[in-house]
């Protein structure tokens, strides 16, 4: 058995441990256990949502939700009891106290948001914050995993220089491809981000995908974006110019991505955007100083993407709440009562 065999087997049953975890603590949550878990509700994050194609080779699946998924969860949280709120009045929300909460966000402003995000939540009245990264409005910059899945899609070899010369790696089978993908996407953690990105830039015009075609294809511009807004239940968040892991940056360059993120909301908007989404936002791309950095440029609070509910009144970190993702690979309606119920990461944190 290959390694790339072995690894798609290892994905497919952590995918299946993920789900039976889902189903206990439905069950649990159910039998009214752990109620404490829920805490004063949770924040969701959302990606693409646009129906489904089916593709053999999906890196990206688990950043996208149908529009039928998003349809049921609203329905599902209304049916428990939950109150959605804007993400900017969360503060005042978990001050006041009462029912659980639920903020809805969607990150790095696609395309497919306006197109089938937004009248699900018009259907159910429900609030909603798109983060956005200034480097796609303006298409200076690009979305590293989609140049990369495209390429591969579309490629049986990829030549790439991982720093000891240029590699010719096999990425003809499903399996291949994802290999691929995992190694280019570990190097572009490792390094210098956007030195990394341009090499991966570069690797794709070779192998014939235009990489900010697909910025320009995928994600809304200032015209889309000032759309979107029309609708009261829609507002602007930041995030960052060039969506690299802020923790990885210097001072000076996280302070000044984060500044002139919430400049270039404001140029559309007319007011200063009060949310921030760190990129990637899981915990190696967050620090301590980028907390501080974010709160004193005048955010009132900051999402993460590590897993969690919002904590019982006063003791929720608002420049660092966590959010609950809703996964592509797991789109059940029961799935997102577990998730809110809190019981997942609870029970998570004590098998660490
Ligand atoms: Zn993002």
């Amino acid at each position: 058995m290959g390694p790339t065999i072995r690894n798609t087997i290892r994905t497919i049953v952590r995918r299946a441990a993920i789900a039976g975890g889902l189903e206990v603590a439905g069950g649990l949550s159910r039998a009214g256990l752990m109620a404490g878990a829920r805490g004063q509700g949770a924040i969701f994050t959302l990606h693409h949502v646009r129906p489904k194609l089916v593709r053999a080779f999906d890196p990206n699946g688990h950043l996208e939700i149908t529009p039928e998924f998003l349809d049921a969860t609203l329905t599902t949280l209304k049916r428990d009891g939950n109150r959605f709120v804007a993400l900017e009045q969360l503060p005042d929300a978990l001050a006041a106290g009462g029912g659980p909460i639920a903020c809805f966000t969607l990150d790095d402003g696609y395309r497919n948001n306006i197109e089938h995000a937004l009248p699900v939540f018009e259907r159910h009245q429900v609030p909603f914050t798109v983060f956005v990264t200034g480097g796609f409005i303006d298409r200076t910059h690009t979305l590293w995993w989609e140049t990369l899945a495209d390429l591969l899609a579309t490629n049986e070899t990829m030549r790439f220089d991982f720093g000891r010369g240029v590699e010719t790696l096999q990425t003809r089978a499903a399996a291949e491809k994802q290999a691929a993908f995992h190694r280019v996407a570990a190097f572009l953690h490792g390094r210098d981000e956007a030195t990394a990105i341009a090499l991966l830039n570069a690797a794709a015009i070779e192998h014939g995908i235009d990489p900010l075609a697909i910025t320009e294809r995928l994600t809304l511009d200032e015209t889309g974006l000032r759309r979107l807004i029309e609708s009261p239940l829609a507002s602007l968040g930041a995030h960052t110019i060039s969506h690299r892991s802020v923790a990885r940056l210097s001072d000076a360059d996280a302070r000044r991505e984060i500044r002139e993120s919430a400049e270039r909301i404001e140029a559309i908007t007319g007011r200063r955007p009060l949310t921030f989404a760190y990129p990637y936002g899981d915990a190696p791309a967050v620090s301590r100083r980028d907390h501080r950095i974010v709160a004193d440029l005048g955010f009132t609070l900051a999402v993460t993407t590590q897993p969690g509910t919002l904590a019982a009144r006063g003791h929720s970190r608002l420049h660092a709440l966590p959010r609950i993702s809703l996964n592509g690979h797991f789109q059940r309606a029961r799935y997102v009562s577990a998730l809110a119920s809190g019981i997942p990461f609870r029970l998570q944190r004590r098998a660490l």
